[in-house]
């Protein structure tokens, strides 16, 4: 069976690990830093897109089994591991009136029956969240959306991967250079110098995928995008759904913290937060859910999306002139709930399998050689 170098330890990286192990492969994995804390640590863990019908339909498809997926992993990893990483079930409002209409009818355009929604008036809305202020009479619930604790998630999938014979962990070892030879590569090479070998390769770096344009001589159009958040605690249980009002949410844990977001900023590489954002996500959760300002924050941090464009439709299949080359970057907004099925999607491509969905929205093929976009 095949041995495959995954390139980056966040979640696309580590789901990718996880559905090739299934099959039988072995994989050795690569992050520069601890696994597991970059963006995908960073991230809320909406298992949907925020507001669907913004994205195309390509990032719905991956996203929308998302639930179902990661339920599935829960209960097969957590024998092992000892961990629950929570797909808390609490439906979503949405408060924007301008996204009723659409909100409303989307699920049966577009065969999407997780996002069945409902139109609550000032009633229901204040029975099924009583925190929600005063100021909204009427939202859209989506009773079926859910969210995962993406830290949480990481340390089961990485206390599983550590037991597994199959696997080799390799932290705090970033690598710089491939080893290319035509259409092959043959070695992948850290900053020590030092090689390693497999038969395929997969680049699941993130918001740092664009480091690899000038080797393989094509544009790579990932940029990070700097997005914060804030952490309130709460008693267990206290707020009910996940709220949205013009692209910041609240998302509850099970536990009673309350992650709050989100922004977009592009700054490069830095991480600093930045107070006037933290004044933004403030107001922005206080106008819904007033009692907030009486709860204590107890952490904020900053994290990099893999921007990309086209809505944030990720490359996953073979990297353009290349047999054993193969990306699974470039998720944007929608990483987490896009991971395990663009995961079984790498896996199906590089084993040649059967896709489960048409890949071609996919291909790295849209990267454009570096000579030609120029
Ligand atoms: C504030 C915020 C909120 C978000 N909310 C959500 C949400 O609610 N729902 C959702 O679905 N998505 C959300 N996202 C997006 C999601 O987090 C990302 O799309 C996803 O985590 C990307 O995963 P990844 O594995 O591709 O990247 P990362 O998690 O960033 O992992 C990439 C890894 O590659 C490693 N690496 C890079 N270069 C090298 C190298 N040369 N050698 C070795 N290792 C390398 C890095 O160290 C890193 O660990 C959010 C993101 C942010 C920042």
């Amino acid at each position: 069976m095949k041995h495959i170098a995954m390139i980056g330890a966040g979640i696309s990286g580590l789901m990718s690990a996880l559905e090739l192990l299934e099959q039988g492969c072995s994989v050795s994995i690569f992050d520069q830093q601890q696994s597991g804390q970059a963006a995908s640590w960073a991230g809320g863990g909406i298992l949907s897109p925020m507001y669907p019908w913004r994205y195309p339909a390509a990032v719905n498809v991956l996203a929308q089994s998302a639930k179902t997926e990661y339920l599935r992993w829960n209960a097969k990893l957590q024998p092992d591991t000892g961990i629950d990483f929570q797909i808390h079930e609490t439906g979503m409002l949405i408060f924007d009136e301008s996204d009723f209409d659409i909100g409303l009818n989307f699920a049966e355009l577009f065969q999407q029956p997780m996002q069945q929604a409902e139109h609550l008036h000032s009633t229901e809305l204040h029975q099924l969240n009583p925190h929600i202020s005063a100021q909204f009479q009427q939202a859209i619930y989506f009773p079926q959306l859910a969210n995962v604790r993406n830290p949480r998630l990481l340390q089961s999938i990485l206390c599983y991967l550590k037991q597994h014979p199959r696997v080799q962990l390799f932290e705090h070892c970033p690598i710089e250079r491939l080893e290319l030879h035509g259409q092959q590569v043959r070695a992948i090479v850290d900053q020590t110098g030092q090689r390693y070998q497999a038969d395929d390769y997969v680049l699941t770096t993130g918001a740092w995928s664009a480091r690899w344009a000038e080797q393989l001589d094509v544009q790579i159009p990932v940029r990070p995008v700097h997005g914060q958040m804030v952490l309130f605690k709460t008693p267990e249980n206290w707020l009910p759904t996940m709220c949205m009002n013009q692209v910041m949410y609240l998302i509850p844990r099970q536990d009673g913290h309350i992650v709050c977001g989100s922004s977009m900023a592009e700054q490069g590489f830095d991480t600093r937060l930045n107070a006037d954002t933290t004044a933004n996500i403030l107001e922005a959760s206080y106008a819904m859910v007033p009692a907030l300002k009486d709860l204590p924050i107890i952490k904020q941090w900053a994290g990099l999306r893999p921007g990309s464009p086209d809505g944030g439709i990720p490359y996953i299949g073979l990297m353009p002139e290349f047999d054993n080359l193969w990306a699974n970057f470039g998720h944007f907004r929608n990483g987490l709930c896009m991971a395990p099925a663009s995961a079984r999607l790498l896996r199906q491509l590089l084993l040649g399998q059967p896709p489960d969905v048409s890949p071609e929205a996919y291909s790295p093929a849209r990267l454009q050689r570096a000579a030609l976009a120029s």
